[in-house]
Parts: C-alpha cells; structure tokens; sequence
C-alpha cells in the first residue's frame, strides 16, 4: 500500500475509533461493550498504519552517517572503492531489514495483546486480514532483500577477480611473463624474511645480455623482444620451482634462490653462461639468422642484517665486475 492511502486508512480509521469511544459516553446511543469493541478495533488498525507509515517514511529517508569512536564521519559512497561500496550498501539493507523486522515483530506484539480481549468473530477477522497484509509487505520485503544480497555478492566476486587480475598484472611484466621490478621486490623481501626466520641462506644472481643495444641495432626492436624472450626461458629452465626468475630492467634479469650459498648459485650462474656458449638465438621467420647471446652474472649472498637493497647492490658491483673483466662471464 503507498503511504497516501495509508495516511488516509489511518486517519478515517482514527476517527471512527474516537467517534466509538465518544458514544460509549453517549448514554443510549449504542450498547456500551459493542461501543468498547469497536473503538478498540478500530483503534488498534489507527495505531498499526501509523506505525507502518512511519516506518515506511523512516526508511525512504538515507540512514545518517555514524560517526566512529573518534567522531569522525565516514565519506559518502561516491568517494570509496568498489568494494567498499558494497559492502556499505549491503550493511544498509541489512539495518533496513532488521528495522522491518523489529516494526513486524511489534505488529504481531499489539495484535496478541488485542486477541486476549473477547472479540467478535468479524472483529478478529478484520485483524487477521490487517495482519495478512502485513505478512505479505514482509515477505516482499524479504524476498527484495535476498534479491539484493545474491547481486551484491556476484559484484562482490567480480571485483575480487578484478582485483586479483590487476595485482598480478601490476607485478609481472607483459613482454617475458615473469616478475617485474615490483613482482622482485615483493618476493625478495618475503624470501629475506623466510630466510631470517629458518637461519636459511639466500642468494641472488644478477644476469645482463652482452650488447644487447647492438642487437637491436642489427635486426630490430622486435628482434631485441624476441631475444629477451627467448633468454627468459633459457633462466627458467635452469631453475628448480622454489626459485623466482624476475625481469629487473630492460635487458636485465635476476634470480632469487632461497636455501642456496653462494657457491651453488654460482654454479647455477655458471650453467647458465654454458648453456647459453652452446646455443643460438634464431630470428623468427628467419632460419638462417643465428645469433650467439651471451650475458654477464654478478652474484651475491645474503649477509648479516643486510636489507634487500643492500642484497642487490652487492649483486649488481658484481655484476659490474664481471661486465669490466671482458662480460661473457661470472662474477661472485
Ligand atoms: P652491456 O654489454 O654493457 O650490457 O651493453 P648493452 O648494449 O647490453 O647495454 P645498454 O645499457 O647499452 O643497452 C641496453 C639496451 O636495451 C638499450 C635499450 O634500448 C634496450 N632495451 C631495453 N628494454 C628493451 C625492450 O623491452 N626491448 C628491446 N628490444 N630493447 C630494449
Ligand atoms: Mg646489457
Ligand atoms: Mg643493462
């Protein structure tokens, strides 16, 4: 029912009830207890539509926004993230729905305390239909809110995956698929902290292609991505799971190898090198352009309290060292 009708139900209804109430002090008019019943009848319908009404203009009223513990009041809607969002708009169905509930629970309250008085059966008729009515704006109301709940939910999860999406985009790089700078950040200062916690060594390799600049001079930029590529790939394969190979800058990559000393990640760097001495890069769609690519390691362990950019300058002055010896070899 919209609130006009309402409003006017309520008031006739108030009317008639003070109307029966006048002549049960009338002497003569009506009998005295079909005068008493009738105005508590029509009163009780009075009381209930004004409360319902209320409720209805309470609730088409936004809900205030409550101040924290520090007084301080929350942003309105539009200023939030997605998911806050939601979620807000979800607490506030919610308090809608309690609120709905706790006016439907009075209704029932005010009809049991009327049914306790002896009514006629028209009387109690009238008051289960008033309560049938209710029911009915209950039960919609419930149903809207659990329409509400399912479709926030499926936002909720789209923005999750979004999220997720967008995390690990920002963290690897597009052209190799590995880690970039921020993805090798992230995981060398989780590694650093596991490495401290189990007293564990922890290594890193620094490898950098050896004119890499005359090789896009040669054959091309996408020539260049190409090689990058393809010198991803030669890293990983020579890496056990636990390991995390990361594009740090433009041609230059590095490994980071928890549980490992010094030694053995130079002998991993060294493998490497080898492996790369008895290949060729070939040019795509090009059979016959061969290229030998050679790179350059430093390689460091993690020492004492060190950070992680203390771990990676020491990396890269041996990476510089092996760049200043000649390149093509490793550095530890
Ligand atoms: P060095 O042996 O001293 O390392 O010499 P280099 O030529 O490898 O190093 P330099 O720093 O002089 O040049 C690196 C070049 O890498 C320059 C830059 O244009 C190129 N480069 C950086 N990022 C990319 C990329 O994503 N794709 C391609 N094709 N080239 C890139
Ligand atoms: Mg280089
Ligand atoms: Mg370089």
């Amino acid at each position: 029912m919209i609130p006009i009708q309402r409003i006017m139900l309520a008031v006739v209804s108030g009317i008639a009830g003070l109307a029966a109430l006048y002549l049960i002090r009338s002497p003569g008019s009506l009998p005295h207890e079909k005068a008493l019943q009738l105005g508590a009848v029509t009163l009780l319908i009075a009381a209930t539509l004004f409360a319902t009404l209320w409720d209805t203009l309470r609730l088409a009223r936004p809900a205030p926004a409550a101040a924290d513990i520090d007084g301080n009041v929350p942003l309105p809607e539009t200023s939030v993230d997605p998911v806050q969002g939601e979620v807000s708009k979800l607490l506030s169905l919610l308090r809608q729905h309690a609120v709905a509930n706790e006016n439907f629970s009075s209704v029932l309250e005010r009809a049991k305390e009327e049914l306790h008085e002896s009514l006629r059966t028209e009387q109690v008729r009238i008051i289960i239909s008033y309560l049938m009515i209710e029911n009915d704006n209950m039960k919609a109301r419930t149903s809207n809110l659990q329409a509400s709940l399912e479709t926030s939910q499926h936002q909720i999860e789209k923005l999750k995956t979004n999220l997720a999406t967008a995390q690990a985009q920002g963290l690897s790089d597009p052209l190799t698929g590995l880690k970039n700078r921020r993805g090798l950040d992230v995981v060398l200062a989780s590694q650093l902290a596991g490495a401290r916690n189990a007293a564990q060594p922890l290594s890193l390799i620094l490898a950098d292609i050896d004119h890499f600049k005359s090789i896009n001079d040669r054959y091309g930029h996408p020539a260049g991505d190409d090689v990058l590529k393809w010198f991803a790939k030669v890293l990983s394969s020579n890496v056990k799971g636990r390991d995390t190979v990361a594009r740090y800058g433009g041609e230059e990559f590095a490994i980071v190898m928890p549980a490992t000393p010094l030694d053995s990640a130079a002998k991993v760097a060294a493998q490497i090198k080898a492996q790369l001495e008895a290949q060729f890069w070939q040019k795509p769609g090009a059979p016959n352009t061969l290229l030998r690519v050679t790179a350059s390691f430093g390689v460091a362990e993690l020492a004492g309290s060190e950070g992680t950019s203390a771990l990676l300058a020491r990396a890269d002055g041996k990476l510089y060292e092996a760049k200043q010896a000649g390149r093509n070899r490793v550095a530890a």
